[in-house]
């Protein structure tokens, strides 16, 4: 549903009081090239790292 963002060990769901849930990238705290929000679907993205789950 995101991209990348879906198997990336720095995204965070964030869910709302309206049931919505909004893909967080953690990345965004300690780097600001990172957006705390991305743009979705994400296709490319350098800070990628692969997480099971
Ligand atoms: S680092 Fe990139 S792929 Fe990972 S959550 Fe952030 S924007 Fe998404």
């Amino acid at each position: 549903m995101t991209g990348l963002c879906d198997t990336c060990k720095h995204q965070k769901l964030v869910p709302n009081t309206r049931g919505s849930v909004f893909s967080m990238c953690e990345r965004s705290k300690t780097d600001p090239r990172y957006p705390k929000y991305p743009r979705l679907p994400v296709k490319q993205c350098p800070g990628y790292v692969s997480v099971s789950r």
